[in-house]
């Protein structure tokens, strides 16, 4: 397949439309740029975007697939077609024909391709993972000649935070083999469509072009290679989604289709960001509606999903990239911003296209009730029914930090991380969230630990052994930490080693600071251990209430038992293990997976001061 930008098939259409010059093409993009025979749902709907597109009249011919309906919006720019394509029709150009007043204006070949052998069945992202998220700006320039495409608004500066820094797909290529040693096995992008903004457009939420990757990252086809190039190297690649808003340069805002298209065309009504307004029995309606229509910034205007046409855009948008680029999953942005019953429709939707896609949420609250009234399966006391697998867990990332930072008491420090963990009765599946320490929103986690070694070591052994799926974010593993709380230029600093000249190389340790390459280590051995331990992956989680600053907890499954032991307190401790008898019924010996050294249970364990201790007993 070609490259499907936008101006390539305008292109197309462009020439289909030679015969006809002199006035001005009625037909610039139609959306998707293309389809493939054999989903579930076998409707297809068209955006067909031109001058005066609407007073068109469209028809097909061709073996299998029927034009069903056509739906005109309120601005004459636009026109909807529904097509209906048989399982059996055969992948080919479909040939639509558009006339104005009986005549031929303008004529398209339609691509209709086969999907992958096992698409449908592709298995999402789960427990047996490790996600390793990247700011792909932010991450290694492999293409300094992308850096500033002529037309882009956006200036290039690596001194500025706020700027572009030139970071793009191939860099990211170039460093498969390194998240490979490391023992990634997903790999999360932020958002790499076009965001064609003038300023701060390297976070890549405020979408320009749904269907184009931003060419500061590369072409549609390098995101697809890229994807190809991971999954050879066992790396899963999961796109980052925004369904709630888009960049107010988003092509749409120069001529909206409908009237509904965005929640409210006023850039003053911007969201409170009241979450709970969604479950609040008590919530006044008009601050409901404001969190859920008012938008997210002056330059990221809210969508209104609920317009058909643009609810089935969305949708379209998210399996068009699933199957061009073979994914293993989405991660939703701002899940709980977008009104619940399109998120719903939207999550069944596309999971009816993959059943074992995993589909994770961003929903930023640190209470599990109002993060687990979101996950598939859970019965709300006010019927909504949901159909998201899985969510990030924003509430045991908060216990964790303050669990490592604060002094234990009956209430705080690792007491309280302990006690936040019996919340999980709440989430009717809380072995598949994803656990985190640090994202790309937080403060960096070594910051967050106060430059504390070992405070972070207890962090990435717990991130690797807890339930839940775990994600790490891009120079965690080198102790790379934000100067500046609350800084997100600052937060997003580039990977040292990503640009030419760079005085210390995280890829190859080069140049590395001893405490980050011996940090890069140990979260390697970590890493590449959890990827052969079942019990880490699918087993039972039993833990014992932290006494004395040291928090004990088991993993096991048939064969396997993983005994965890964080020690936050200054001094050795001499562990007695008669209290772990429901974990560890008789005398074994283990193995440190750290060490590698063997490690007799008998009657007590030593655990040093200040330590992560993980024993893998088979
Ligand atoms: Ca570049």
């Amino acid at each position: 397949m070609g490259e499907w930008s936008r101006r390539a098939a305008g292109l197309v259409l462009l020439l289909a439309w030679a015969a006809c010059a002199a006035a001005p093409a009625p037909i610039e993009r139609i959306d998707p740029p293309s389809w493939w025979v054999g989903f579930e749902s076998r409707t297809l709907e068209l955006m067909v975007h031109g001058p005066g597109a609407a007073a068109l009249a469209a028809s097909v011919d061709y073996p299998g697939v029927r034009l069903v309906r056509t739906t005109r919006a309120d601005s004459p720019n636009y026109l909807f077609l529904d097509l209906e394509i048989d399982p059996g029709a055969a992948p080919g150009r479909v040939p639509l024909t558009f006339r104005r007043g009986g005549r031929v204006v303008a004529r398209h070949a339609y691509p209709l391709e086969a999907r992958r052998p096992g698409s449908r069945e592709r298995q999402g992202f789960d427990t047996r993972d490790v996600i390793y998220l990247v700011m792909p700006d932010r991450f290694a320039n492999g293409d300094p000649s992308n850096d500033q495409p002529p037309g882009t608004l956006d200036h290039v500066d690596r001194r500025d935070g706020g700027a572009r820094h030139g970071g793009d797909l191939a860099g990211i290529a170039a460093h498969l083999d390194y998240l490979e040693r490391l023992g990634v096995t997903q790999l999360w992008l932020t958002p790499v469509v076009e965001n064609a903004q003038p300023a701060f457009s390297y976070h890549g939420y405020a979408i320009t072009d749904h269907y184009r990757i931003d060419p500061r990252y590369g072409r549609n086809e390098d995101y697809r290679e890229l994807a190809r190039a991971a999954r050879e190297r066992g790396i899963g690649l999961i796109a980052d989604i925004v369904v709630n808003h888009i960049g107010s340069q988003h092509w749409w805002m120069r001529d909206l289709p409908a009237r509904d298209w965005l929640s409210t065309a006023d850039p003053r009504v911007r969201t409170n960001h009241h979450h709970s307004t969604v479950q609040d029995p008590y919530a006044a309606e008009v601050d409901r509606r404001q969190y859920i229509d008012g938008w997210f910034s002056d330059t990221m205007p809210d969508l209104h999903p609920m317009n058909p046409q643009l609810g089935t855009y969305l949708v379209q948008n998210a399996i068009w990239w699933i199957e061009y680029a073979d994914l293993s999953g989405l991660r939703i942005d701002t899940y709980s911003y977008s009104d619940k019953r399109f998120m719903a429709d939207f999550t069944g939707r596309v999971r009816r296209e993959y059943p074992r896609l995993n589909l994770v949420g961003e929903e930023w609250r640190n209470d599990p009730a109002l993060v687990a009234y979101w996950q598939a399966g859970k019965s709300n006391p006010d019927g909504y029914v949901s159909n998201l697998p899985s969510l990030m867990d924003f509430p045991l990332q908060a216990a964790l930090l303050g669990g490592l930072r604060d002094p234990d008491r009956w209430n705080s420090g690792l007491p309280a991380l302990y006690e936040r963990l019996a919340e999980d009765f709440l989430y009717p599946d809380p072995r598949h969230l994803v656990i985190f320490a640090d994202n790309h929103d937080t403060d960096r986690l070594f910051l967050e630990v106060g430059r504390d070694e070992a405070l972070w070591r207890m962090a990435m052994a717990w991130v690797a052994t807890m339930r839940g799926i775990p994600q790490i974010l891009y120079g965690t593993e080198l102790l790379m930490a934000n100067d500046r709380p609350g800084d997100d230029g600052d937060k997003r600093r580039d990977f040292p080693g990503g640009w030419p000249g760079d005085a210390a190389d995280g890829f190859t340790g080069r140049g590395l600071e001893p405490r980050a390459a011996a940090a890069q280590a140990y979260l390697r051995t970590l890493l590449n251990w959890r990827r052969g331990a079942p019990a880490v992956h699918a087993g039972t989680l039993r833990h014992y209430a932290p006494e004395d600053g040291v928090y004990v907890y088991f993993r096991a499954l048939a064969g396997e038992t993983v005994m965890v032991a964080l020690n936050k307190a200054d001094a050795e401790r001499r562990l007695a293990l008669a209290r772990f008898r429901e974990s560890l019924p008789g005398p074994v010996v283990g193995r440190d997976v750290v060490s590698g050294a063997a490690v007799e249970l008998n009657d007590s364990l030593t655990l040093p001061a200040r330590s992560a201790t993980v024993i893998d007993i088979r």
